[in-house]
């Protein structure tokens, strides 16, 4: 495996690959959900490249960026034993040096939802998703549906600026309690922790209610009901997958989306609404 430090390095090793080429991005922390895309991405592609970088530009100002996990010697690794070919993890001067003044502007399926509350968070996504494909060229992007907005908008973005690129959708990999695999779950608390899985709970419910006929605020006042203290709701929706706007019928595509707030920590999850 190559662990490639540099833009220059990354493109040399990159175009060295046998093709077809799967590239999976992370922000490192590495948990077995990044590995289910790993996994997937080898089952896809002759050739797995993988990236670690915490994104500055996907982070607010008040987020949690200085103290986002980071755990690079135990990434590599884990990397390594996975079978991945290649390991991008540039420097955030080397992504965006001096005078970097560009960025990719999204709406459609990134408004509302998390776009909402995090108002640049797609757009820091979208840019640095486009540099790296730029320059790796992959031919399959391998991304988890647990962040379902996120392949929303990388989907739009891959249309509207024709990128030849595919994208791979991953289902959401759980403890077994339901709680979504996260970087970010080291930072809940006990009490935090011993809730989080109602969030699952409560979307699955919506979900079930959803397609057996119930309203979407039937449905939804039902989610709410299930979400545990202290688990305080932020939104609960039900959207169609591809556009991210709300939908009234269950239709081929629709999520029950949510987020919560657990102490400092945004907890995000999804689940699909059965077909009829
Ligand atoms: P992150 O490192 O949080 O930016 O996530 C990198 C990629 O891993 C994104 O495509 C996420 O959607 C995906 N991912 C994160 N957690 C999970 C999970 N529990 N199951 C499946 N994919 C995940």
């Amino acid at each position: 495996m190559i662990v490639a430090r540099d833009a220059a390095a990354a493109r040399r090793a990159a175009a060295d690959l046998r093709r077809p080429v799967a590239f999976v991005p992370t922000m490192g922390a590495l948990h077995a959900g990044h590995l289910r895309l790993v996994d997937a991405a080898r089952a896809r592609a002759a050739a797995t490249i993988v990236s670690l970088f915490v994104n500055p530009l996907q982070f607010a100002p008040d987020e949690d960026f200085a103290r986002y996990p980071r755990a690079f010697d135990a990434d590599v690794g884990a990397l390594a034993a996975a079978g991945v070919d290649l390991v991008y993890a540039p420097e955030a001067a080397d992504v965006y040096p001096p005078g970097f003044a560009s960025a990719v502007v999204v709406a459609g399926p990134a408004h509302g939802f998390e776009g909402a509350r995090r108002p640049d968070h797609f757009s820091g996504v979208a840019t640095v998703v486009l540099k790296f494909l730029h320059l790796l060229a992959p031919d399959v992007l391998v991304l988890g549906r647990k962040d379902a907005q996120q392949v929303a908008v990388l989907r739009a973005m891959l249309r509207d600026l024709d990128l030849p690129v595919e994208i791979l959708a991953v289902p959401t990999d759980r403890e077994p309690d339901g709680l979504a695999r996260s970087s970010r779950n080291v930072y809940l608390a006990a009490p935090e922790r011993a809730a989080a899985p109602s969030l699952r709970r409560g979307l699955g419910l919506a979900a079930e209610r959803f397609a057996a006929g119930a309203g979407v605020a039937a449905a939804l006042a039902a989610a709410e009901a299930a979400i545990l203290p202290p688990l305080s709701v932020e939104y609960l929706a039900i959207v169609d997958e591809a556009a991210f706007a709300p939908v009234e019928d269950p239709a081929a595509g629709a999520l029950v989306v949510g987020a919560v707030r657990a102490g400092a920590t945004r907890l995000l999850d999804n689940v699909a609404v059965p077909r009829a």
